[in-house]
């Protein structure tokens, strides 16, 4: 599988006129726009490296992935089905394969050889990079998110657990960064949500849900205050200070993305005609790749069925805003 380029051009956005919306889910590059990304099941599973971090004790460490997919369903459950479910910790790696691994990198920020691909490293200034793997080929299943990994910078940064008045040591020659600020941003990301501005790591078919390209990050000075801080308070937003902790709650704006990515509201969601909405398992890569225009109906599963997909690798929490 071969992982997309993580930085792309920057296209700048015309704002004017244009109502700052915030809120962006990532879409699938078929039509104008694509198709919003989405899980097909009820329940998103997501399972840590045991390796963790040796920033950290791995208790505390699994405990806060656990909160930070607790704030996502504290913010949105009211209006979202959509449940993230934590497995037992186990030694994976994160790669296609239909189980949702966050793990660190702790011997270089890379992603590692495998049988197809050579290493991919990423930008130091990412303190994390979320891939989502769905399927991105036109057909009735355009937009279906079938995996979903989050990699996180134990080389050019150190996770912490902040704590108010409390100011923590980094290792040498790296940034502070609180471990539930970051990760509760990439579980939006593999939730199907992108950034609230648009950046050179942006995808030039982004769109806010009004259907206009998100505002240029460098040029949010346009909008009006509170269309402003509608887009940098959100938990989604591009980029994060130093030991900065207020991307552990998703603002209004963020949760009205799950709910409508994945509304609770009965009608909603039978507009969306997803069968295995209402079902809690473990993802079948199988049932969903077999060949385009197959229904989501049960059925058998045809080997050397082709996977088509379109692999991410993006993300962006920067511990320092520096723009070239
Ligand atoms: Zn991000």
């Amino acid at each position: 599988m071969k992982r997309a380029a993580a930085v792309m051009a920057l296209v700048c956005a015309v704002l004017v006129g244009a109502r700052a919306s915030a809120y962006v889910r990532t879409r699938s590059s078929h039509g104008t726009p694509g198709i919003p990304s989405y899980w097909p099941g009820g329940c998103v599973f997501i399972q840590p490296d045991s390796a963790g971090t040796p920033d950290l004790p791995s208790d505390q460490t699994f405990a806060i992935i656990q909160k930070c997919l607790q704030n996502w369903m504290s913010a949105d459950g009211s209006c979202s089905y959509l449940q993230l479910m934590y497995d037992a910790p186990a030694p994976l790696e994160a790669h296609y394969d239909g189980t949702n691994v966050i793990k660190f990198r702790n011997d270089k920020w890379c992603h590692p050889e495998d049988a197809e691909d050579k290493d991919v490293c990423y930008d130091a200034q990412a303190a994390a990079i979320t891939s989502v793997f769905m399927i991105n080929d036109g057909s009735s299943k355009d937009g279906l998110i079938l995996d979903a990994d989050v990699e996180l910078n134990d080389i050019n940064f150190t996770f912490v657990d902040v704590t108010p008045g409390v100011s923590p040591t980094p290792k040498p020659n790296t940034s502070i960064a609180d471990l539930e600020n970051t990760l509760t941003h990439e579980l939006g990301h593999l939730q199907g949500l992108s950034h609230t501005c648009r950046d050179a790591a942006s995808f030039p078919n982004d769109v806010d849900e009004n259907g206009q390209p998100p505002p240029a990050c460098d040029a949010l000075d346009m909008l009006p205050t509170a269309e402003q801080l509608k887009i940098t308070e959100a938990t989604m937003y591009n980029f994060a200070a130093p030991g900065e902790t207020k991307k552990r709650s998703p603002s209004p704006d963020d949760a009205a993305g799950i709910c409508n990515a994945y509304p609770s509201d009965p009608a909603a969601r039978s507009a969306l005609h997803r069968p295995d909405s209402m079902q809690c398992v473990h993802t079948d890569l199988n049932r969903y790749t077999r060949p385009s225009g197959c229904d989501f109906g049960a059925g058998p599963v045809e080997s050397g069925a082709p996977i088509l997909l379109l692999a991410f690798a993006w993300l962006v929490l920067r511990a320092n805003r520096r723009r070239a």
